[in-house]
């Protein structure tokens, strides 16, 4: 008996599961096989991870398990880490289950840190990319705190926390920081003065393309919490000690973050892609150019904004609205048609959380400050989880009081 074209999904970020639940929808049973492929059994919101990371908001709250989300009669579920794509055998190697074959695939493995080849970031900074490596900053910051006293000499460098970047994540990260500090000074009899914050950015301004009156609202109202802007300040070197700047100058620190921005999944270059910082510029369609059969989507693919001909930042907006032009081209494969739809962004606006019930940003033309943004931000979090799981989701995991 003939088997059923197989469409295989990797990675279950906010691409793959929204591929995987539209597909679902649109196919019938006996259309086509759809397998999801993840290295959790869980997904989780990357867009919410600055919180769990400075411990304003628990680890569980971001994710949820794959099963309760997709409908598993039309979607299969397998737990793996995908090692290699064979396109030329329409083959993908995973870790446990070995070689998988597919007709279709959708590749939404996100992203990974940049490091700019800078040394050290590796080995000695923590990153924000998933729910275990939040945990372990959370646990980390708060082993600073107990750490510092309990031992005879005062280490300030326990109490210097260096977030590298500040960008979107950075600085959203930051906000969250200075939420959490105060409980944790109260939490460890240490006073809020000995406390650092640095924030350290080698482009000329925080929030680089950002609109600059916004900037200022973020950096005056960090500033007023705490937090040290140290901007046009790249950074040589990550040690076990802390960052030796490009001036020289070594600033202490057991704890750096770095978030100075993210690049495809070593998966695309480790199989063979051409990239550019790691993400596979794709056809209008979405397709990795040469393979009829592979869709690129999220963080992995890139695609360039002709108006000012440089790539759109990767975000969730940008991932959410491809898996809707994938999933309806993937459809008209399987029906035999060659007539794809090009993906066009529609950029809604860009809102950055600061931490406190307070954020920034820009919904349309309007500009948004403090509380209000704060609301906008919800409902966009809110907005995600109707799309993939309609309202039973919003009220599981939603952040349903939009205005604390
Ligand atoms: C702190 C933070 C805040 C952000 N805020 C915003 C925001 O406000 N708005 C916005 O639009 N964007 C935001 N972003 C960016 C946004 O999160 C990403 O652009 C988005 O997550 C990309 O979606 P994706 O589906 O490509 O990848 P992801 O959502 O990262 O999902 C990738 C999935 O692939 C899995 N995976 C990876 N490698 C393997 C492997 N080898 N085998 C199996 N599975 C694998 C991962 O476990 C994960 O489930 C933020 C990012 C961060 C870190």
């Amino acid at each position: 008996m003939k088997r059923k074209p197989r469409i295989l999904i990797l990675g279950a970020g906010y691409g793959g599961m929204m591929t995987a639940s539209r597909l679902s929808k649109q196919l019938g049973y006996n259309d086509a096989e759809i397998i999801l492929v993840n290295k959790h059994n869980y997904h989780y919101q990357t867009t919410w991870l600055h919180e769990p990371a400075a411990g304003t908001l628990h680890h569980d709250r971001t994710r949820m398990r794959i099963d309760s989300v997709i409908d598993t009669n039309k979607v299969k579920f397998i737990k793996d880490v995908v090692q290699e794509i064979k396109a030329s055998d329409k083959k993908v190697i995973l870790e446990g289950h070995g070689e998988l074959e597919y007709d279709y695939l959708v590749i939404g493995l996100g992203s990974e840190p940049e490091t700019f080849g800078i040394p050290g970031v590796e080995e000695n900074a923590f990153s924000i990319r998933s729910v275990n490596s939040v945990r372990q900053i959370r646990e980390h910051i708060e082993y600073m705190f107990a750490s510092y006293n309990n031992s005879e000499i005062k280490h300030d460098d326990y109490l210097t926390f260096i977030v590298a970047g500040a960008g979107f994540t950075g600085i959203e990260f930051v906000g969250e920081l200075t939420e959490r500090i105060p409980e944790l000074c109260k939490e460890y009899d240490i006073d809020r003065s000995k406390v650092k914050i640095l924030s350290v950015e080698a482009a000329p301004t925080a929030l680089p393309g950002f609109d600059p009156e916004l900037v200022e609202y973020a950096m005056n109202l960090l500033e007023s919490r705490g937090v040290e802007f140290k901007i046009s300040t790249p950074i040589k070197e990550v040690t076990k000690d802390g960052v030796i700047l490009a001036t020289g100058e070594e600033i202490k620190s057991k704890t750096v973050v770095w978030t100075t921005g993210v690049r495809g999944s070593s998966i695309l270059d480790k199989s063979g892609f051409e990239t550019m910082r790691g993400r596979i510029k794709v056809e209008k369609d979405m397709r990795a150019p040469g393979h009829e059969d592979i869709f690129i989507i999220g963080d992995c693919a890139l695609i360039i904004n002709e108006e000012i001909n440089r790539p759109y930042p990767p975000t969730a907006q940008i991932a959410i609205q491809q898996s809707y032009t994938v999933a309806k081209n993937v459809k008209a494969l399987l029906t035999g048609s060659k007539e794809l739809e090009e993906f066009t962004p529609d950029i809604k606006g860009t809102v950055a959380s600061l931490g406190g019930g307070e954020a920034i940003g820009i919904v349309g033309t309007k500009k948004l400050y403090g509380s209000s943004a704060a609301t906008m931000k919800k409902i966009i979090d809110n907005r995600y989880l109707f799309l993939l799981g309609g309202i039973p989701l919003v009220v599981k995991k939603g952040k349903l009081n939009l205005f604390s």
